[in-house]
């Protein structure tokens, strides 16, 4: 049996992320109910998905093997959740960054859906352990965080709640796998996930450096894009390391142990991202024009 005939994934929330998810699942072939609550938002979603999808295939870079029109047939939109859920084996959460928001949304979609029915939040960086702390049945629970544009950004942050099955996990992982992700487990959580605190070190660094009048922020820009972002769109940071010497990772650390560690340990304390400096690296990037990522990766593609 096709997946298509066999499963149903509710898409909760049609903003942004809902919309990319819609359109991830809808590449594996799953039927896609999405809901919103705001009369009328989630069938707006579907003819911007419409859009998006014909222009996509035009482009050649539809995602699967189904063509546009065969995809977009597996969607419908729904403004009553009850009949969002109907016949749905996961749920894909994708609603404000609010905590009672989400937390309110799945006590709903608990009192509509069976046991087995797996819920996943989109959440960017609140916990697992406080979403889902009002349910019923926690140990079918997770975190699959994209990373925007998720159309483009195959990466997805699973992060499990304390109670959260191995097979949850195992479940999700294929699923993210089969609609074409790229899945990385979190073994439990913490706060910002991995991406978000390897992130947010390199910007806190990048700030002190341009607060402290080391570098301008064009070059602090540089740094990366010409310089280690070019390292890093291929290989993680162990692998660099491992690459970095002649011998491997063991050499690496014998080399450069002891600078990292000095290096290291001269990080300055964490940024208040406010006052003079804001105001300085504010008035560069003013001038650069503000165009969303998702448009990015359509003219970088
Ligand atoms: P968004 O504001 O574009 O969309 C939110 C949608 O949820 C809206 O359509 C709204 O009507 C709907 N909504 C709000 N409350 C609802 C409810 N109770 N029931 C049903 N629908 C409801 O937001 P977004 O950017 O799509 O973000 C959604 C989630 O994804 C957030 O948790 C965010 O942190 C996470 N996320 C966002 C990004 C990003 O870059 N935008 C990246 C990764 C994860």
């Amino acid at each position: 049996m096709a997946t298509s005939e066999r499963k149903a994934i509710t898409v909760v929330g049609s903003g942004l992320i809902g919309r990319s998810w819609a359109m991830l699942f809808l590449s594996g072939g799953y039927q896609v109910r999405i809901y919103d609550n705001q009369p009328g938002q989630a069938s707006r979603a579907i003819t911007e998905i419409r859009k998006q999808v014909g222009e996509l295939q035009e482009a050649q870079m539809l995602r699967g093997k189904l063509s546009a029109s065969e995809q977009l047939a597996l969607l419908t939109s729904h403004d009553d959740l009850s009949q969002a859920l109907e016949g749905a084996f996961f749920v894909q959460e994708c609603v404000y960054e609010d905590l009672e928001a989400k937390q309110a949304v799945f006590q709903a979609v608990e009192a509509h859906v069976g046991e087995d029915v797996v819920l996943s939040s989109s959440t960017s960086c609140l916990m697992p352990s406080t979403i889902f702390s009002l349910l019923q049945n926690r140990s079918r629970c997770v975190v699959s965080h994209p990373v925007n544009p998720p159309y483009y950004v195959r990466l997805v942050e699973l992060v499990p709640h304390p109670e959260t099955l191995t097979s949850v996990m195992d479940m999700t992982f294929d699923l993210m796998t089969e609609v074409g992700q790229t899945p990385v487990r979190l073994r439990k959580e913490i706060d910002g996930f991995a991406l978000n605190r390897v992130q947010y070190a390199i910007i806190a660094e990048s700030w002190r450096l341009v607060k402290d009048g080391i570098i301008s922020v064009k070059d602090i820009d540089l740094v990366m894009s010409e310089g280690l972002g070019m390292r890093y769109a291929f290989l993680g940071p162990v692998e660099t390391m491992h690459l970095n010497a002649p011998e491997g990772l063991e050499d690496y650390l014998t080399r450069y142990r002891t600078g990292m560690r000095r290096v290291l340990s001269s990080f300055g304390p964490v940024p208040e991202f406010d006052g003079e400096a804001a105001a300085r690296i504010n008035k560069v990037c003013a001038v650069w024009p503000c165009v969303p990522l998702e448009s990015h990766s359509k003219i970088h593609r």
